[in-house]
């Protein structure tokens, strides 16, 4: 059993505790908090250890009536590896923490690459990871855009990569985030980062993002042209891109015309939260000019970096190759539609 500590316990900790839960070979030694607000609660009820985050706070989770296992500094004592999701930033400063104790650590997309040994996509590089001290899951638009880039990489050859990402104003508990009536280019500077941190993942792509904000807080969707290093057909790239377990192509004839319902299925689909860990991409999108490829997909940020967590944790721990981490992941999530 690989016992799996969480640091930040918000939207992506949460969902990962109970991802590592669901796993025949890992358990949750503890998730850490800094207060004891109503994910506190339910973490307790889902039975998982609480510590306090920053020990000068440690009565307030008394206060509250949560019963604390101890401070962080225990968790990662006990931990055979830490996932840090916190806020963009504080993971940085809580890599010195890990490396005293000794405990891998996987950080996510908010930190800089800096941060740890490698950046992270199972479908990708999961090999880079195998045995790391510290490795970065990468943001969920990076994860989206790597997921797509591996097989076409592998297949075709790519000569060029420009997506332009239509993000998210905020996730629907981030009631600070906007533009509430808007329509933003941002970052205004073209190419934005997004680009960048694809090629923590892939260093030799050639590739330029551009991305805007909206009043939404479902999904991001990616308008994607790849150029390839081969011609291609409409139906041959559809027949791979079925092939990836992280992807969903979404057939014609669902009515699956946007975020909103594909939410809407997930729901009904019984998914915790409404999760959709996959990226949801319209087969009817697909279309190609010789060498020229192009497709719409969407993207659940809160969700699809998950999985990638899970296979993280199997790669620093070395308890798993990739095939057999990625299968295992995706047969206890549910994932595939
Ligand atoms: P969040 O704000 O929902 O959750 C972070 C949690 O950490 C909160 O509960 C906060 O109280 C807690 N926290 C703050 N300081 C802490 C500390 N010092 N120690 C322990 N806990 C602390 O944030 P999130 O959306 O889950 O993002 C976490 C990371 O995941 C960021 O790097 C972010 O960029 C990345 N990420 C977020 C998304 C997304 O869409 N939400 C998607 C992919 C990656």
């Amino acid at each position: 059993m690989i016992r799996v500590g969480v640091n930040g316990y918000g939207t992506i900790g949460k969902r990962v505790a109970d991802a590592v839960a669901a796993q025949p070979d890992m358990e949750v030694a503890g998730v850490a908090k800094t207060q004891p607000n109503f994910e506190a609660h339910t973490a307790v009820e889902r039975g998982y250890p609480m510590y306090a985050a920053i020990p000068e706070r440690a009565p307030l989770f008394s206060d509250a009536g949560i019963e604390i296992a101890g401070v962080v500094d225990e968790l990662v004592a006990d931990a055979d590896v830490m996932v840090d999701a916190t806020p963009s930033g504080i993971g940085a400063e809580n890599r010195s923490l890990y490396a005293s104790y000794d405990t891998p650590a996987i950080f996510q997309g908010g930190e800089d690459a800096t941060v740890a040994e490698t950046s992270f996509n199972a479908r990708s590089n999961y090999d880079d990871a195998y045995g790391a001290d510290t490795v970065r899951v990468v943001s969920c638009n990076t994860t989206g855009l790597s997921r797509v880039v591996a097989p076409l990489e592998e297949e075709y050859g790519v000569e060029k990569v420009r997506a332009t990402l239509v993000r998210r104003g905020g996730d629907p508990s981030q009631n600070s985030r906007g533009p509430i009536n808007d329509i933003l280019p941002n970052p205004i500077e073209i190419p934005s980062h997004h680009g960048p941190d694809v090629k923590t993942i892939f260093p030799d792509l050639e590739i330029d993002t551009m991305g805007l904000k909206v009043p939404a807080t479902l999904m991001h969707v990616h308008a994607l042209n790849v150029t390839l290093e081969s011609d291609v057909t409409a139906a041959h790239v559809r027949q791979l891109l079925d092939k990836q377990t992280r992807i969903y192509v979404i057939p014609e004839g669902m009515g699956l015309d946007g975020a909103g319902k594909l939410k809407d299925f997930a729901l009904d689909a019984g998914r915790p939260r409404g999760d959709l860990w996959e990226n949801c991409l319209w087969g009817e999108s697909i279309a190609t000019e010789g060498r020229d490829l192009y497709l719409f997909q969407a993207i659940h940020q809160e969700s699809d970096v998950v999985p990638e967590n899970v296979d993280a944790v199997r790669a620093v721990a070395e308890a798993a190759d990739a095939e057999t981490s990625i299968e295992r992941t995706n047969e206890t999530l549910g994932i595939g539609l």
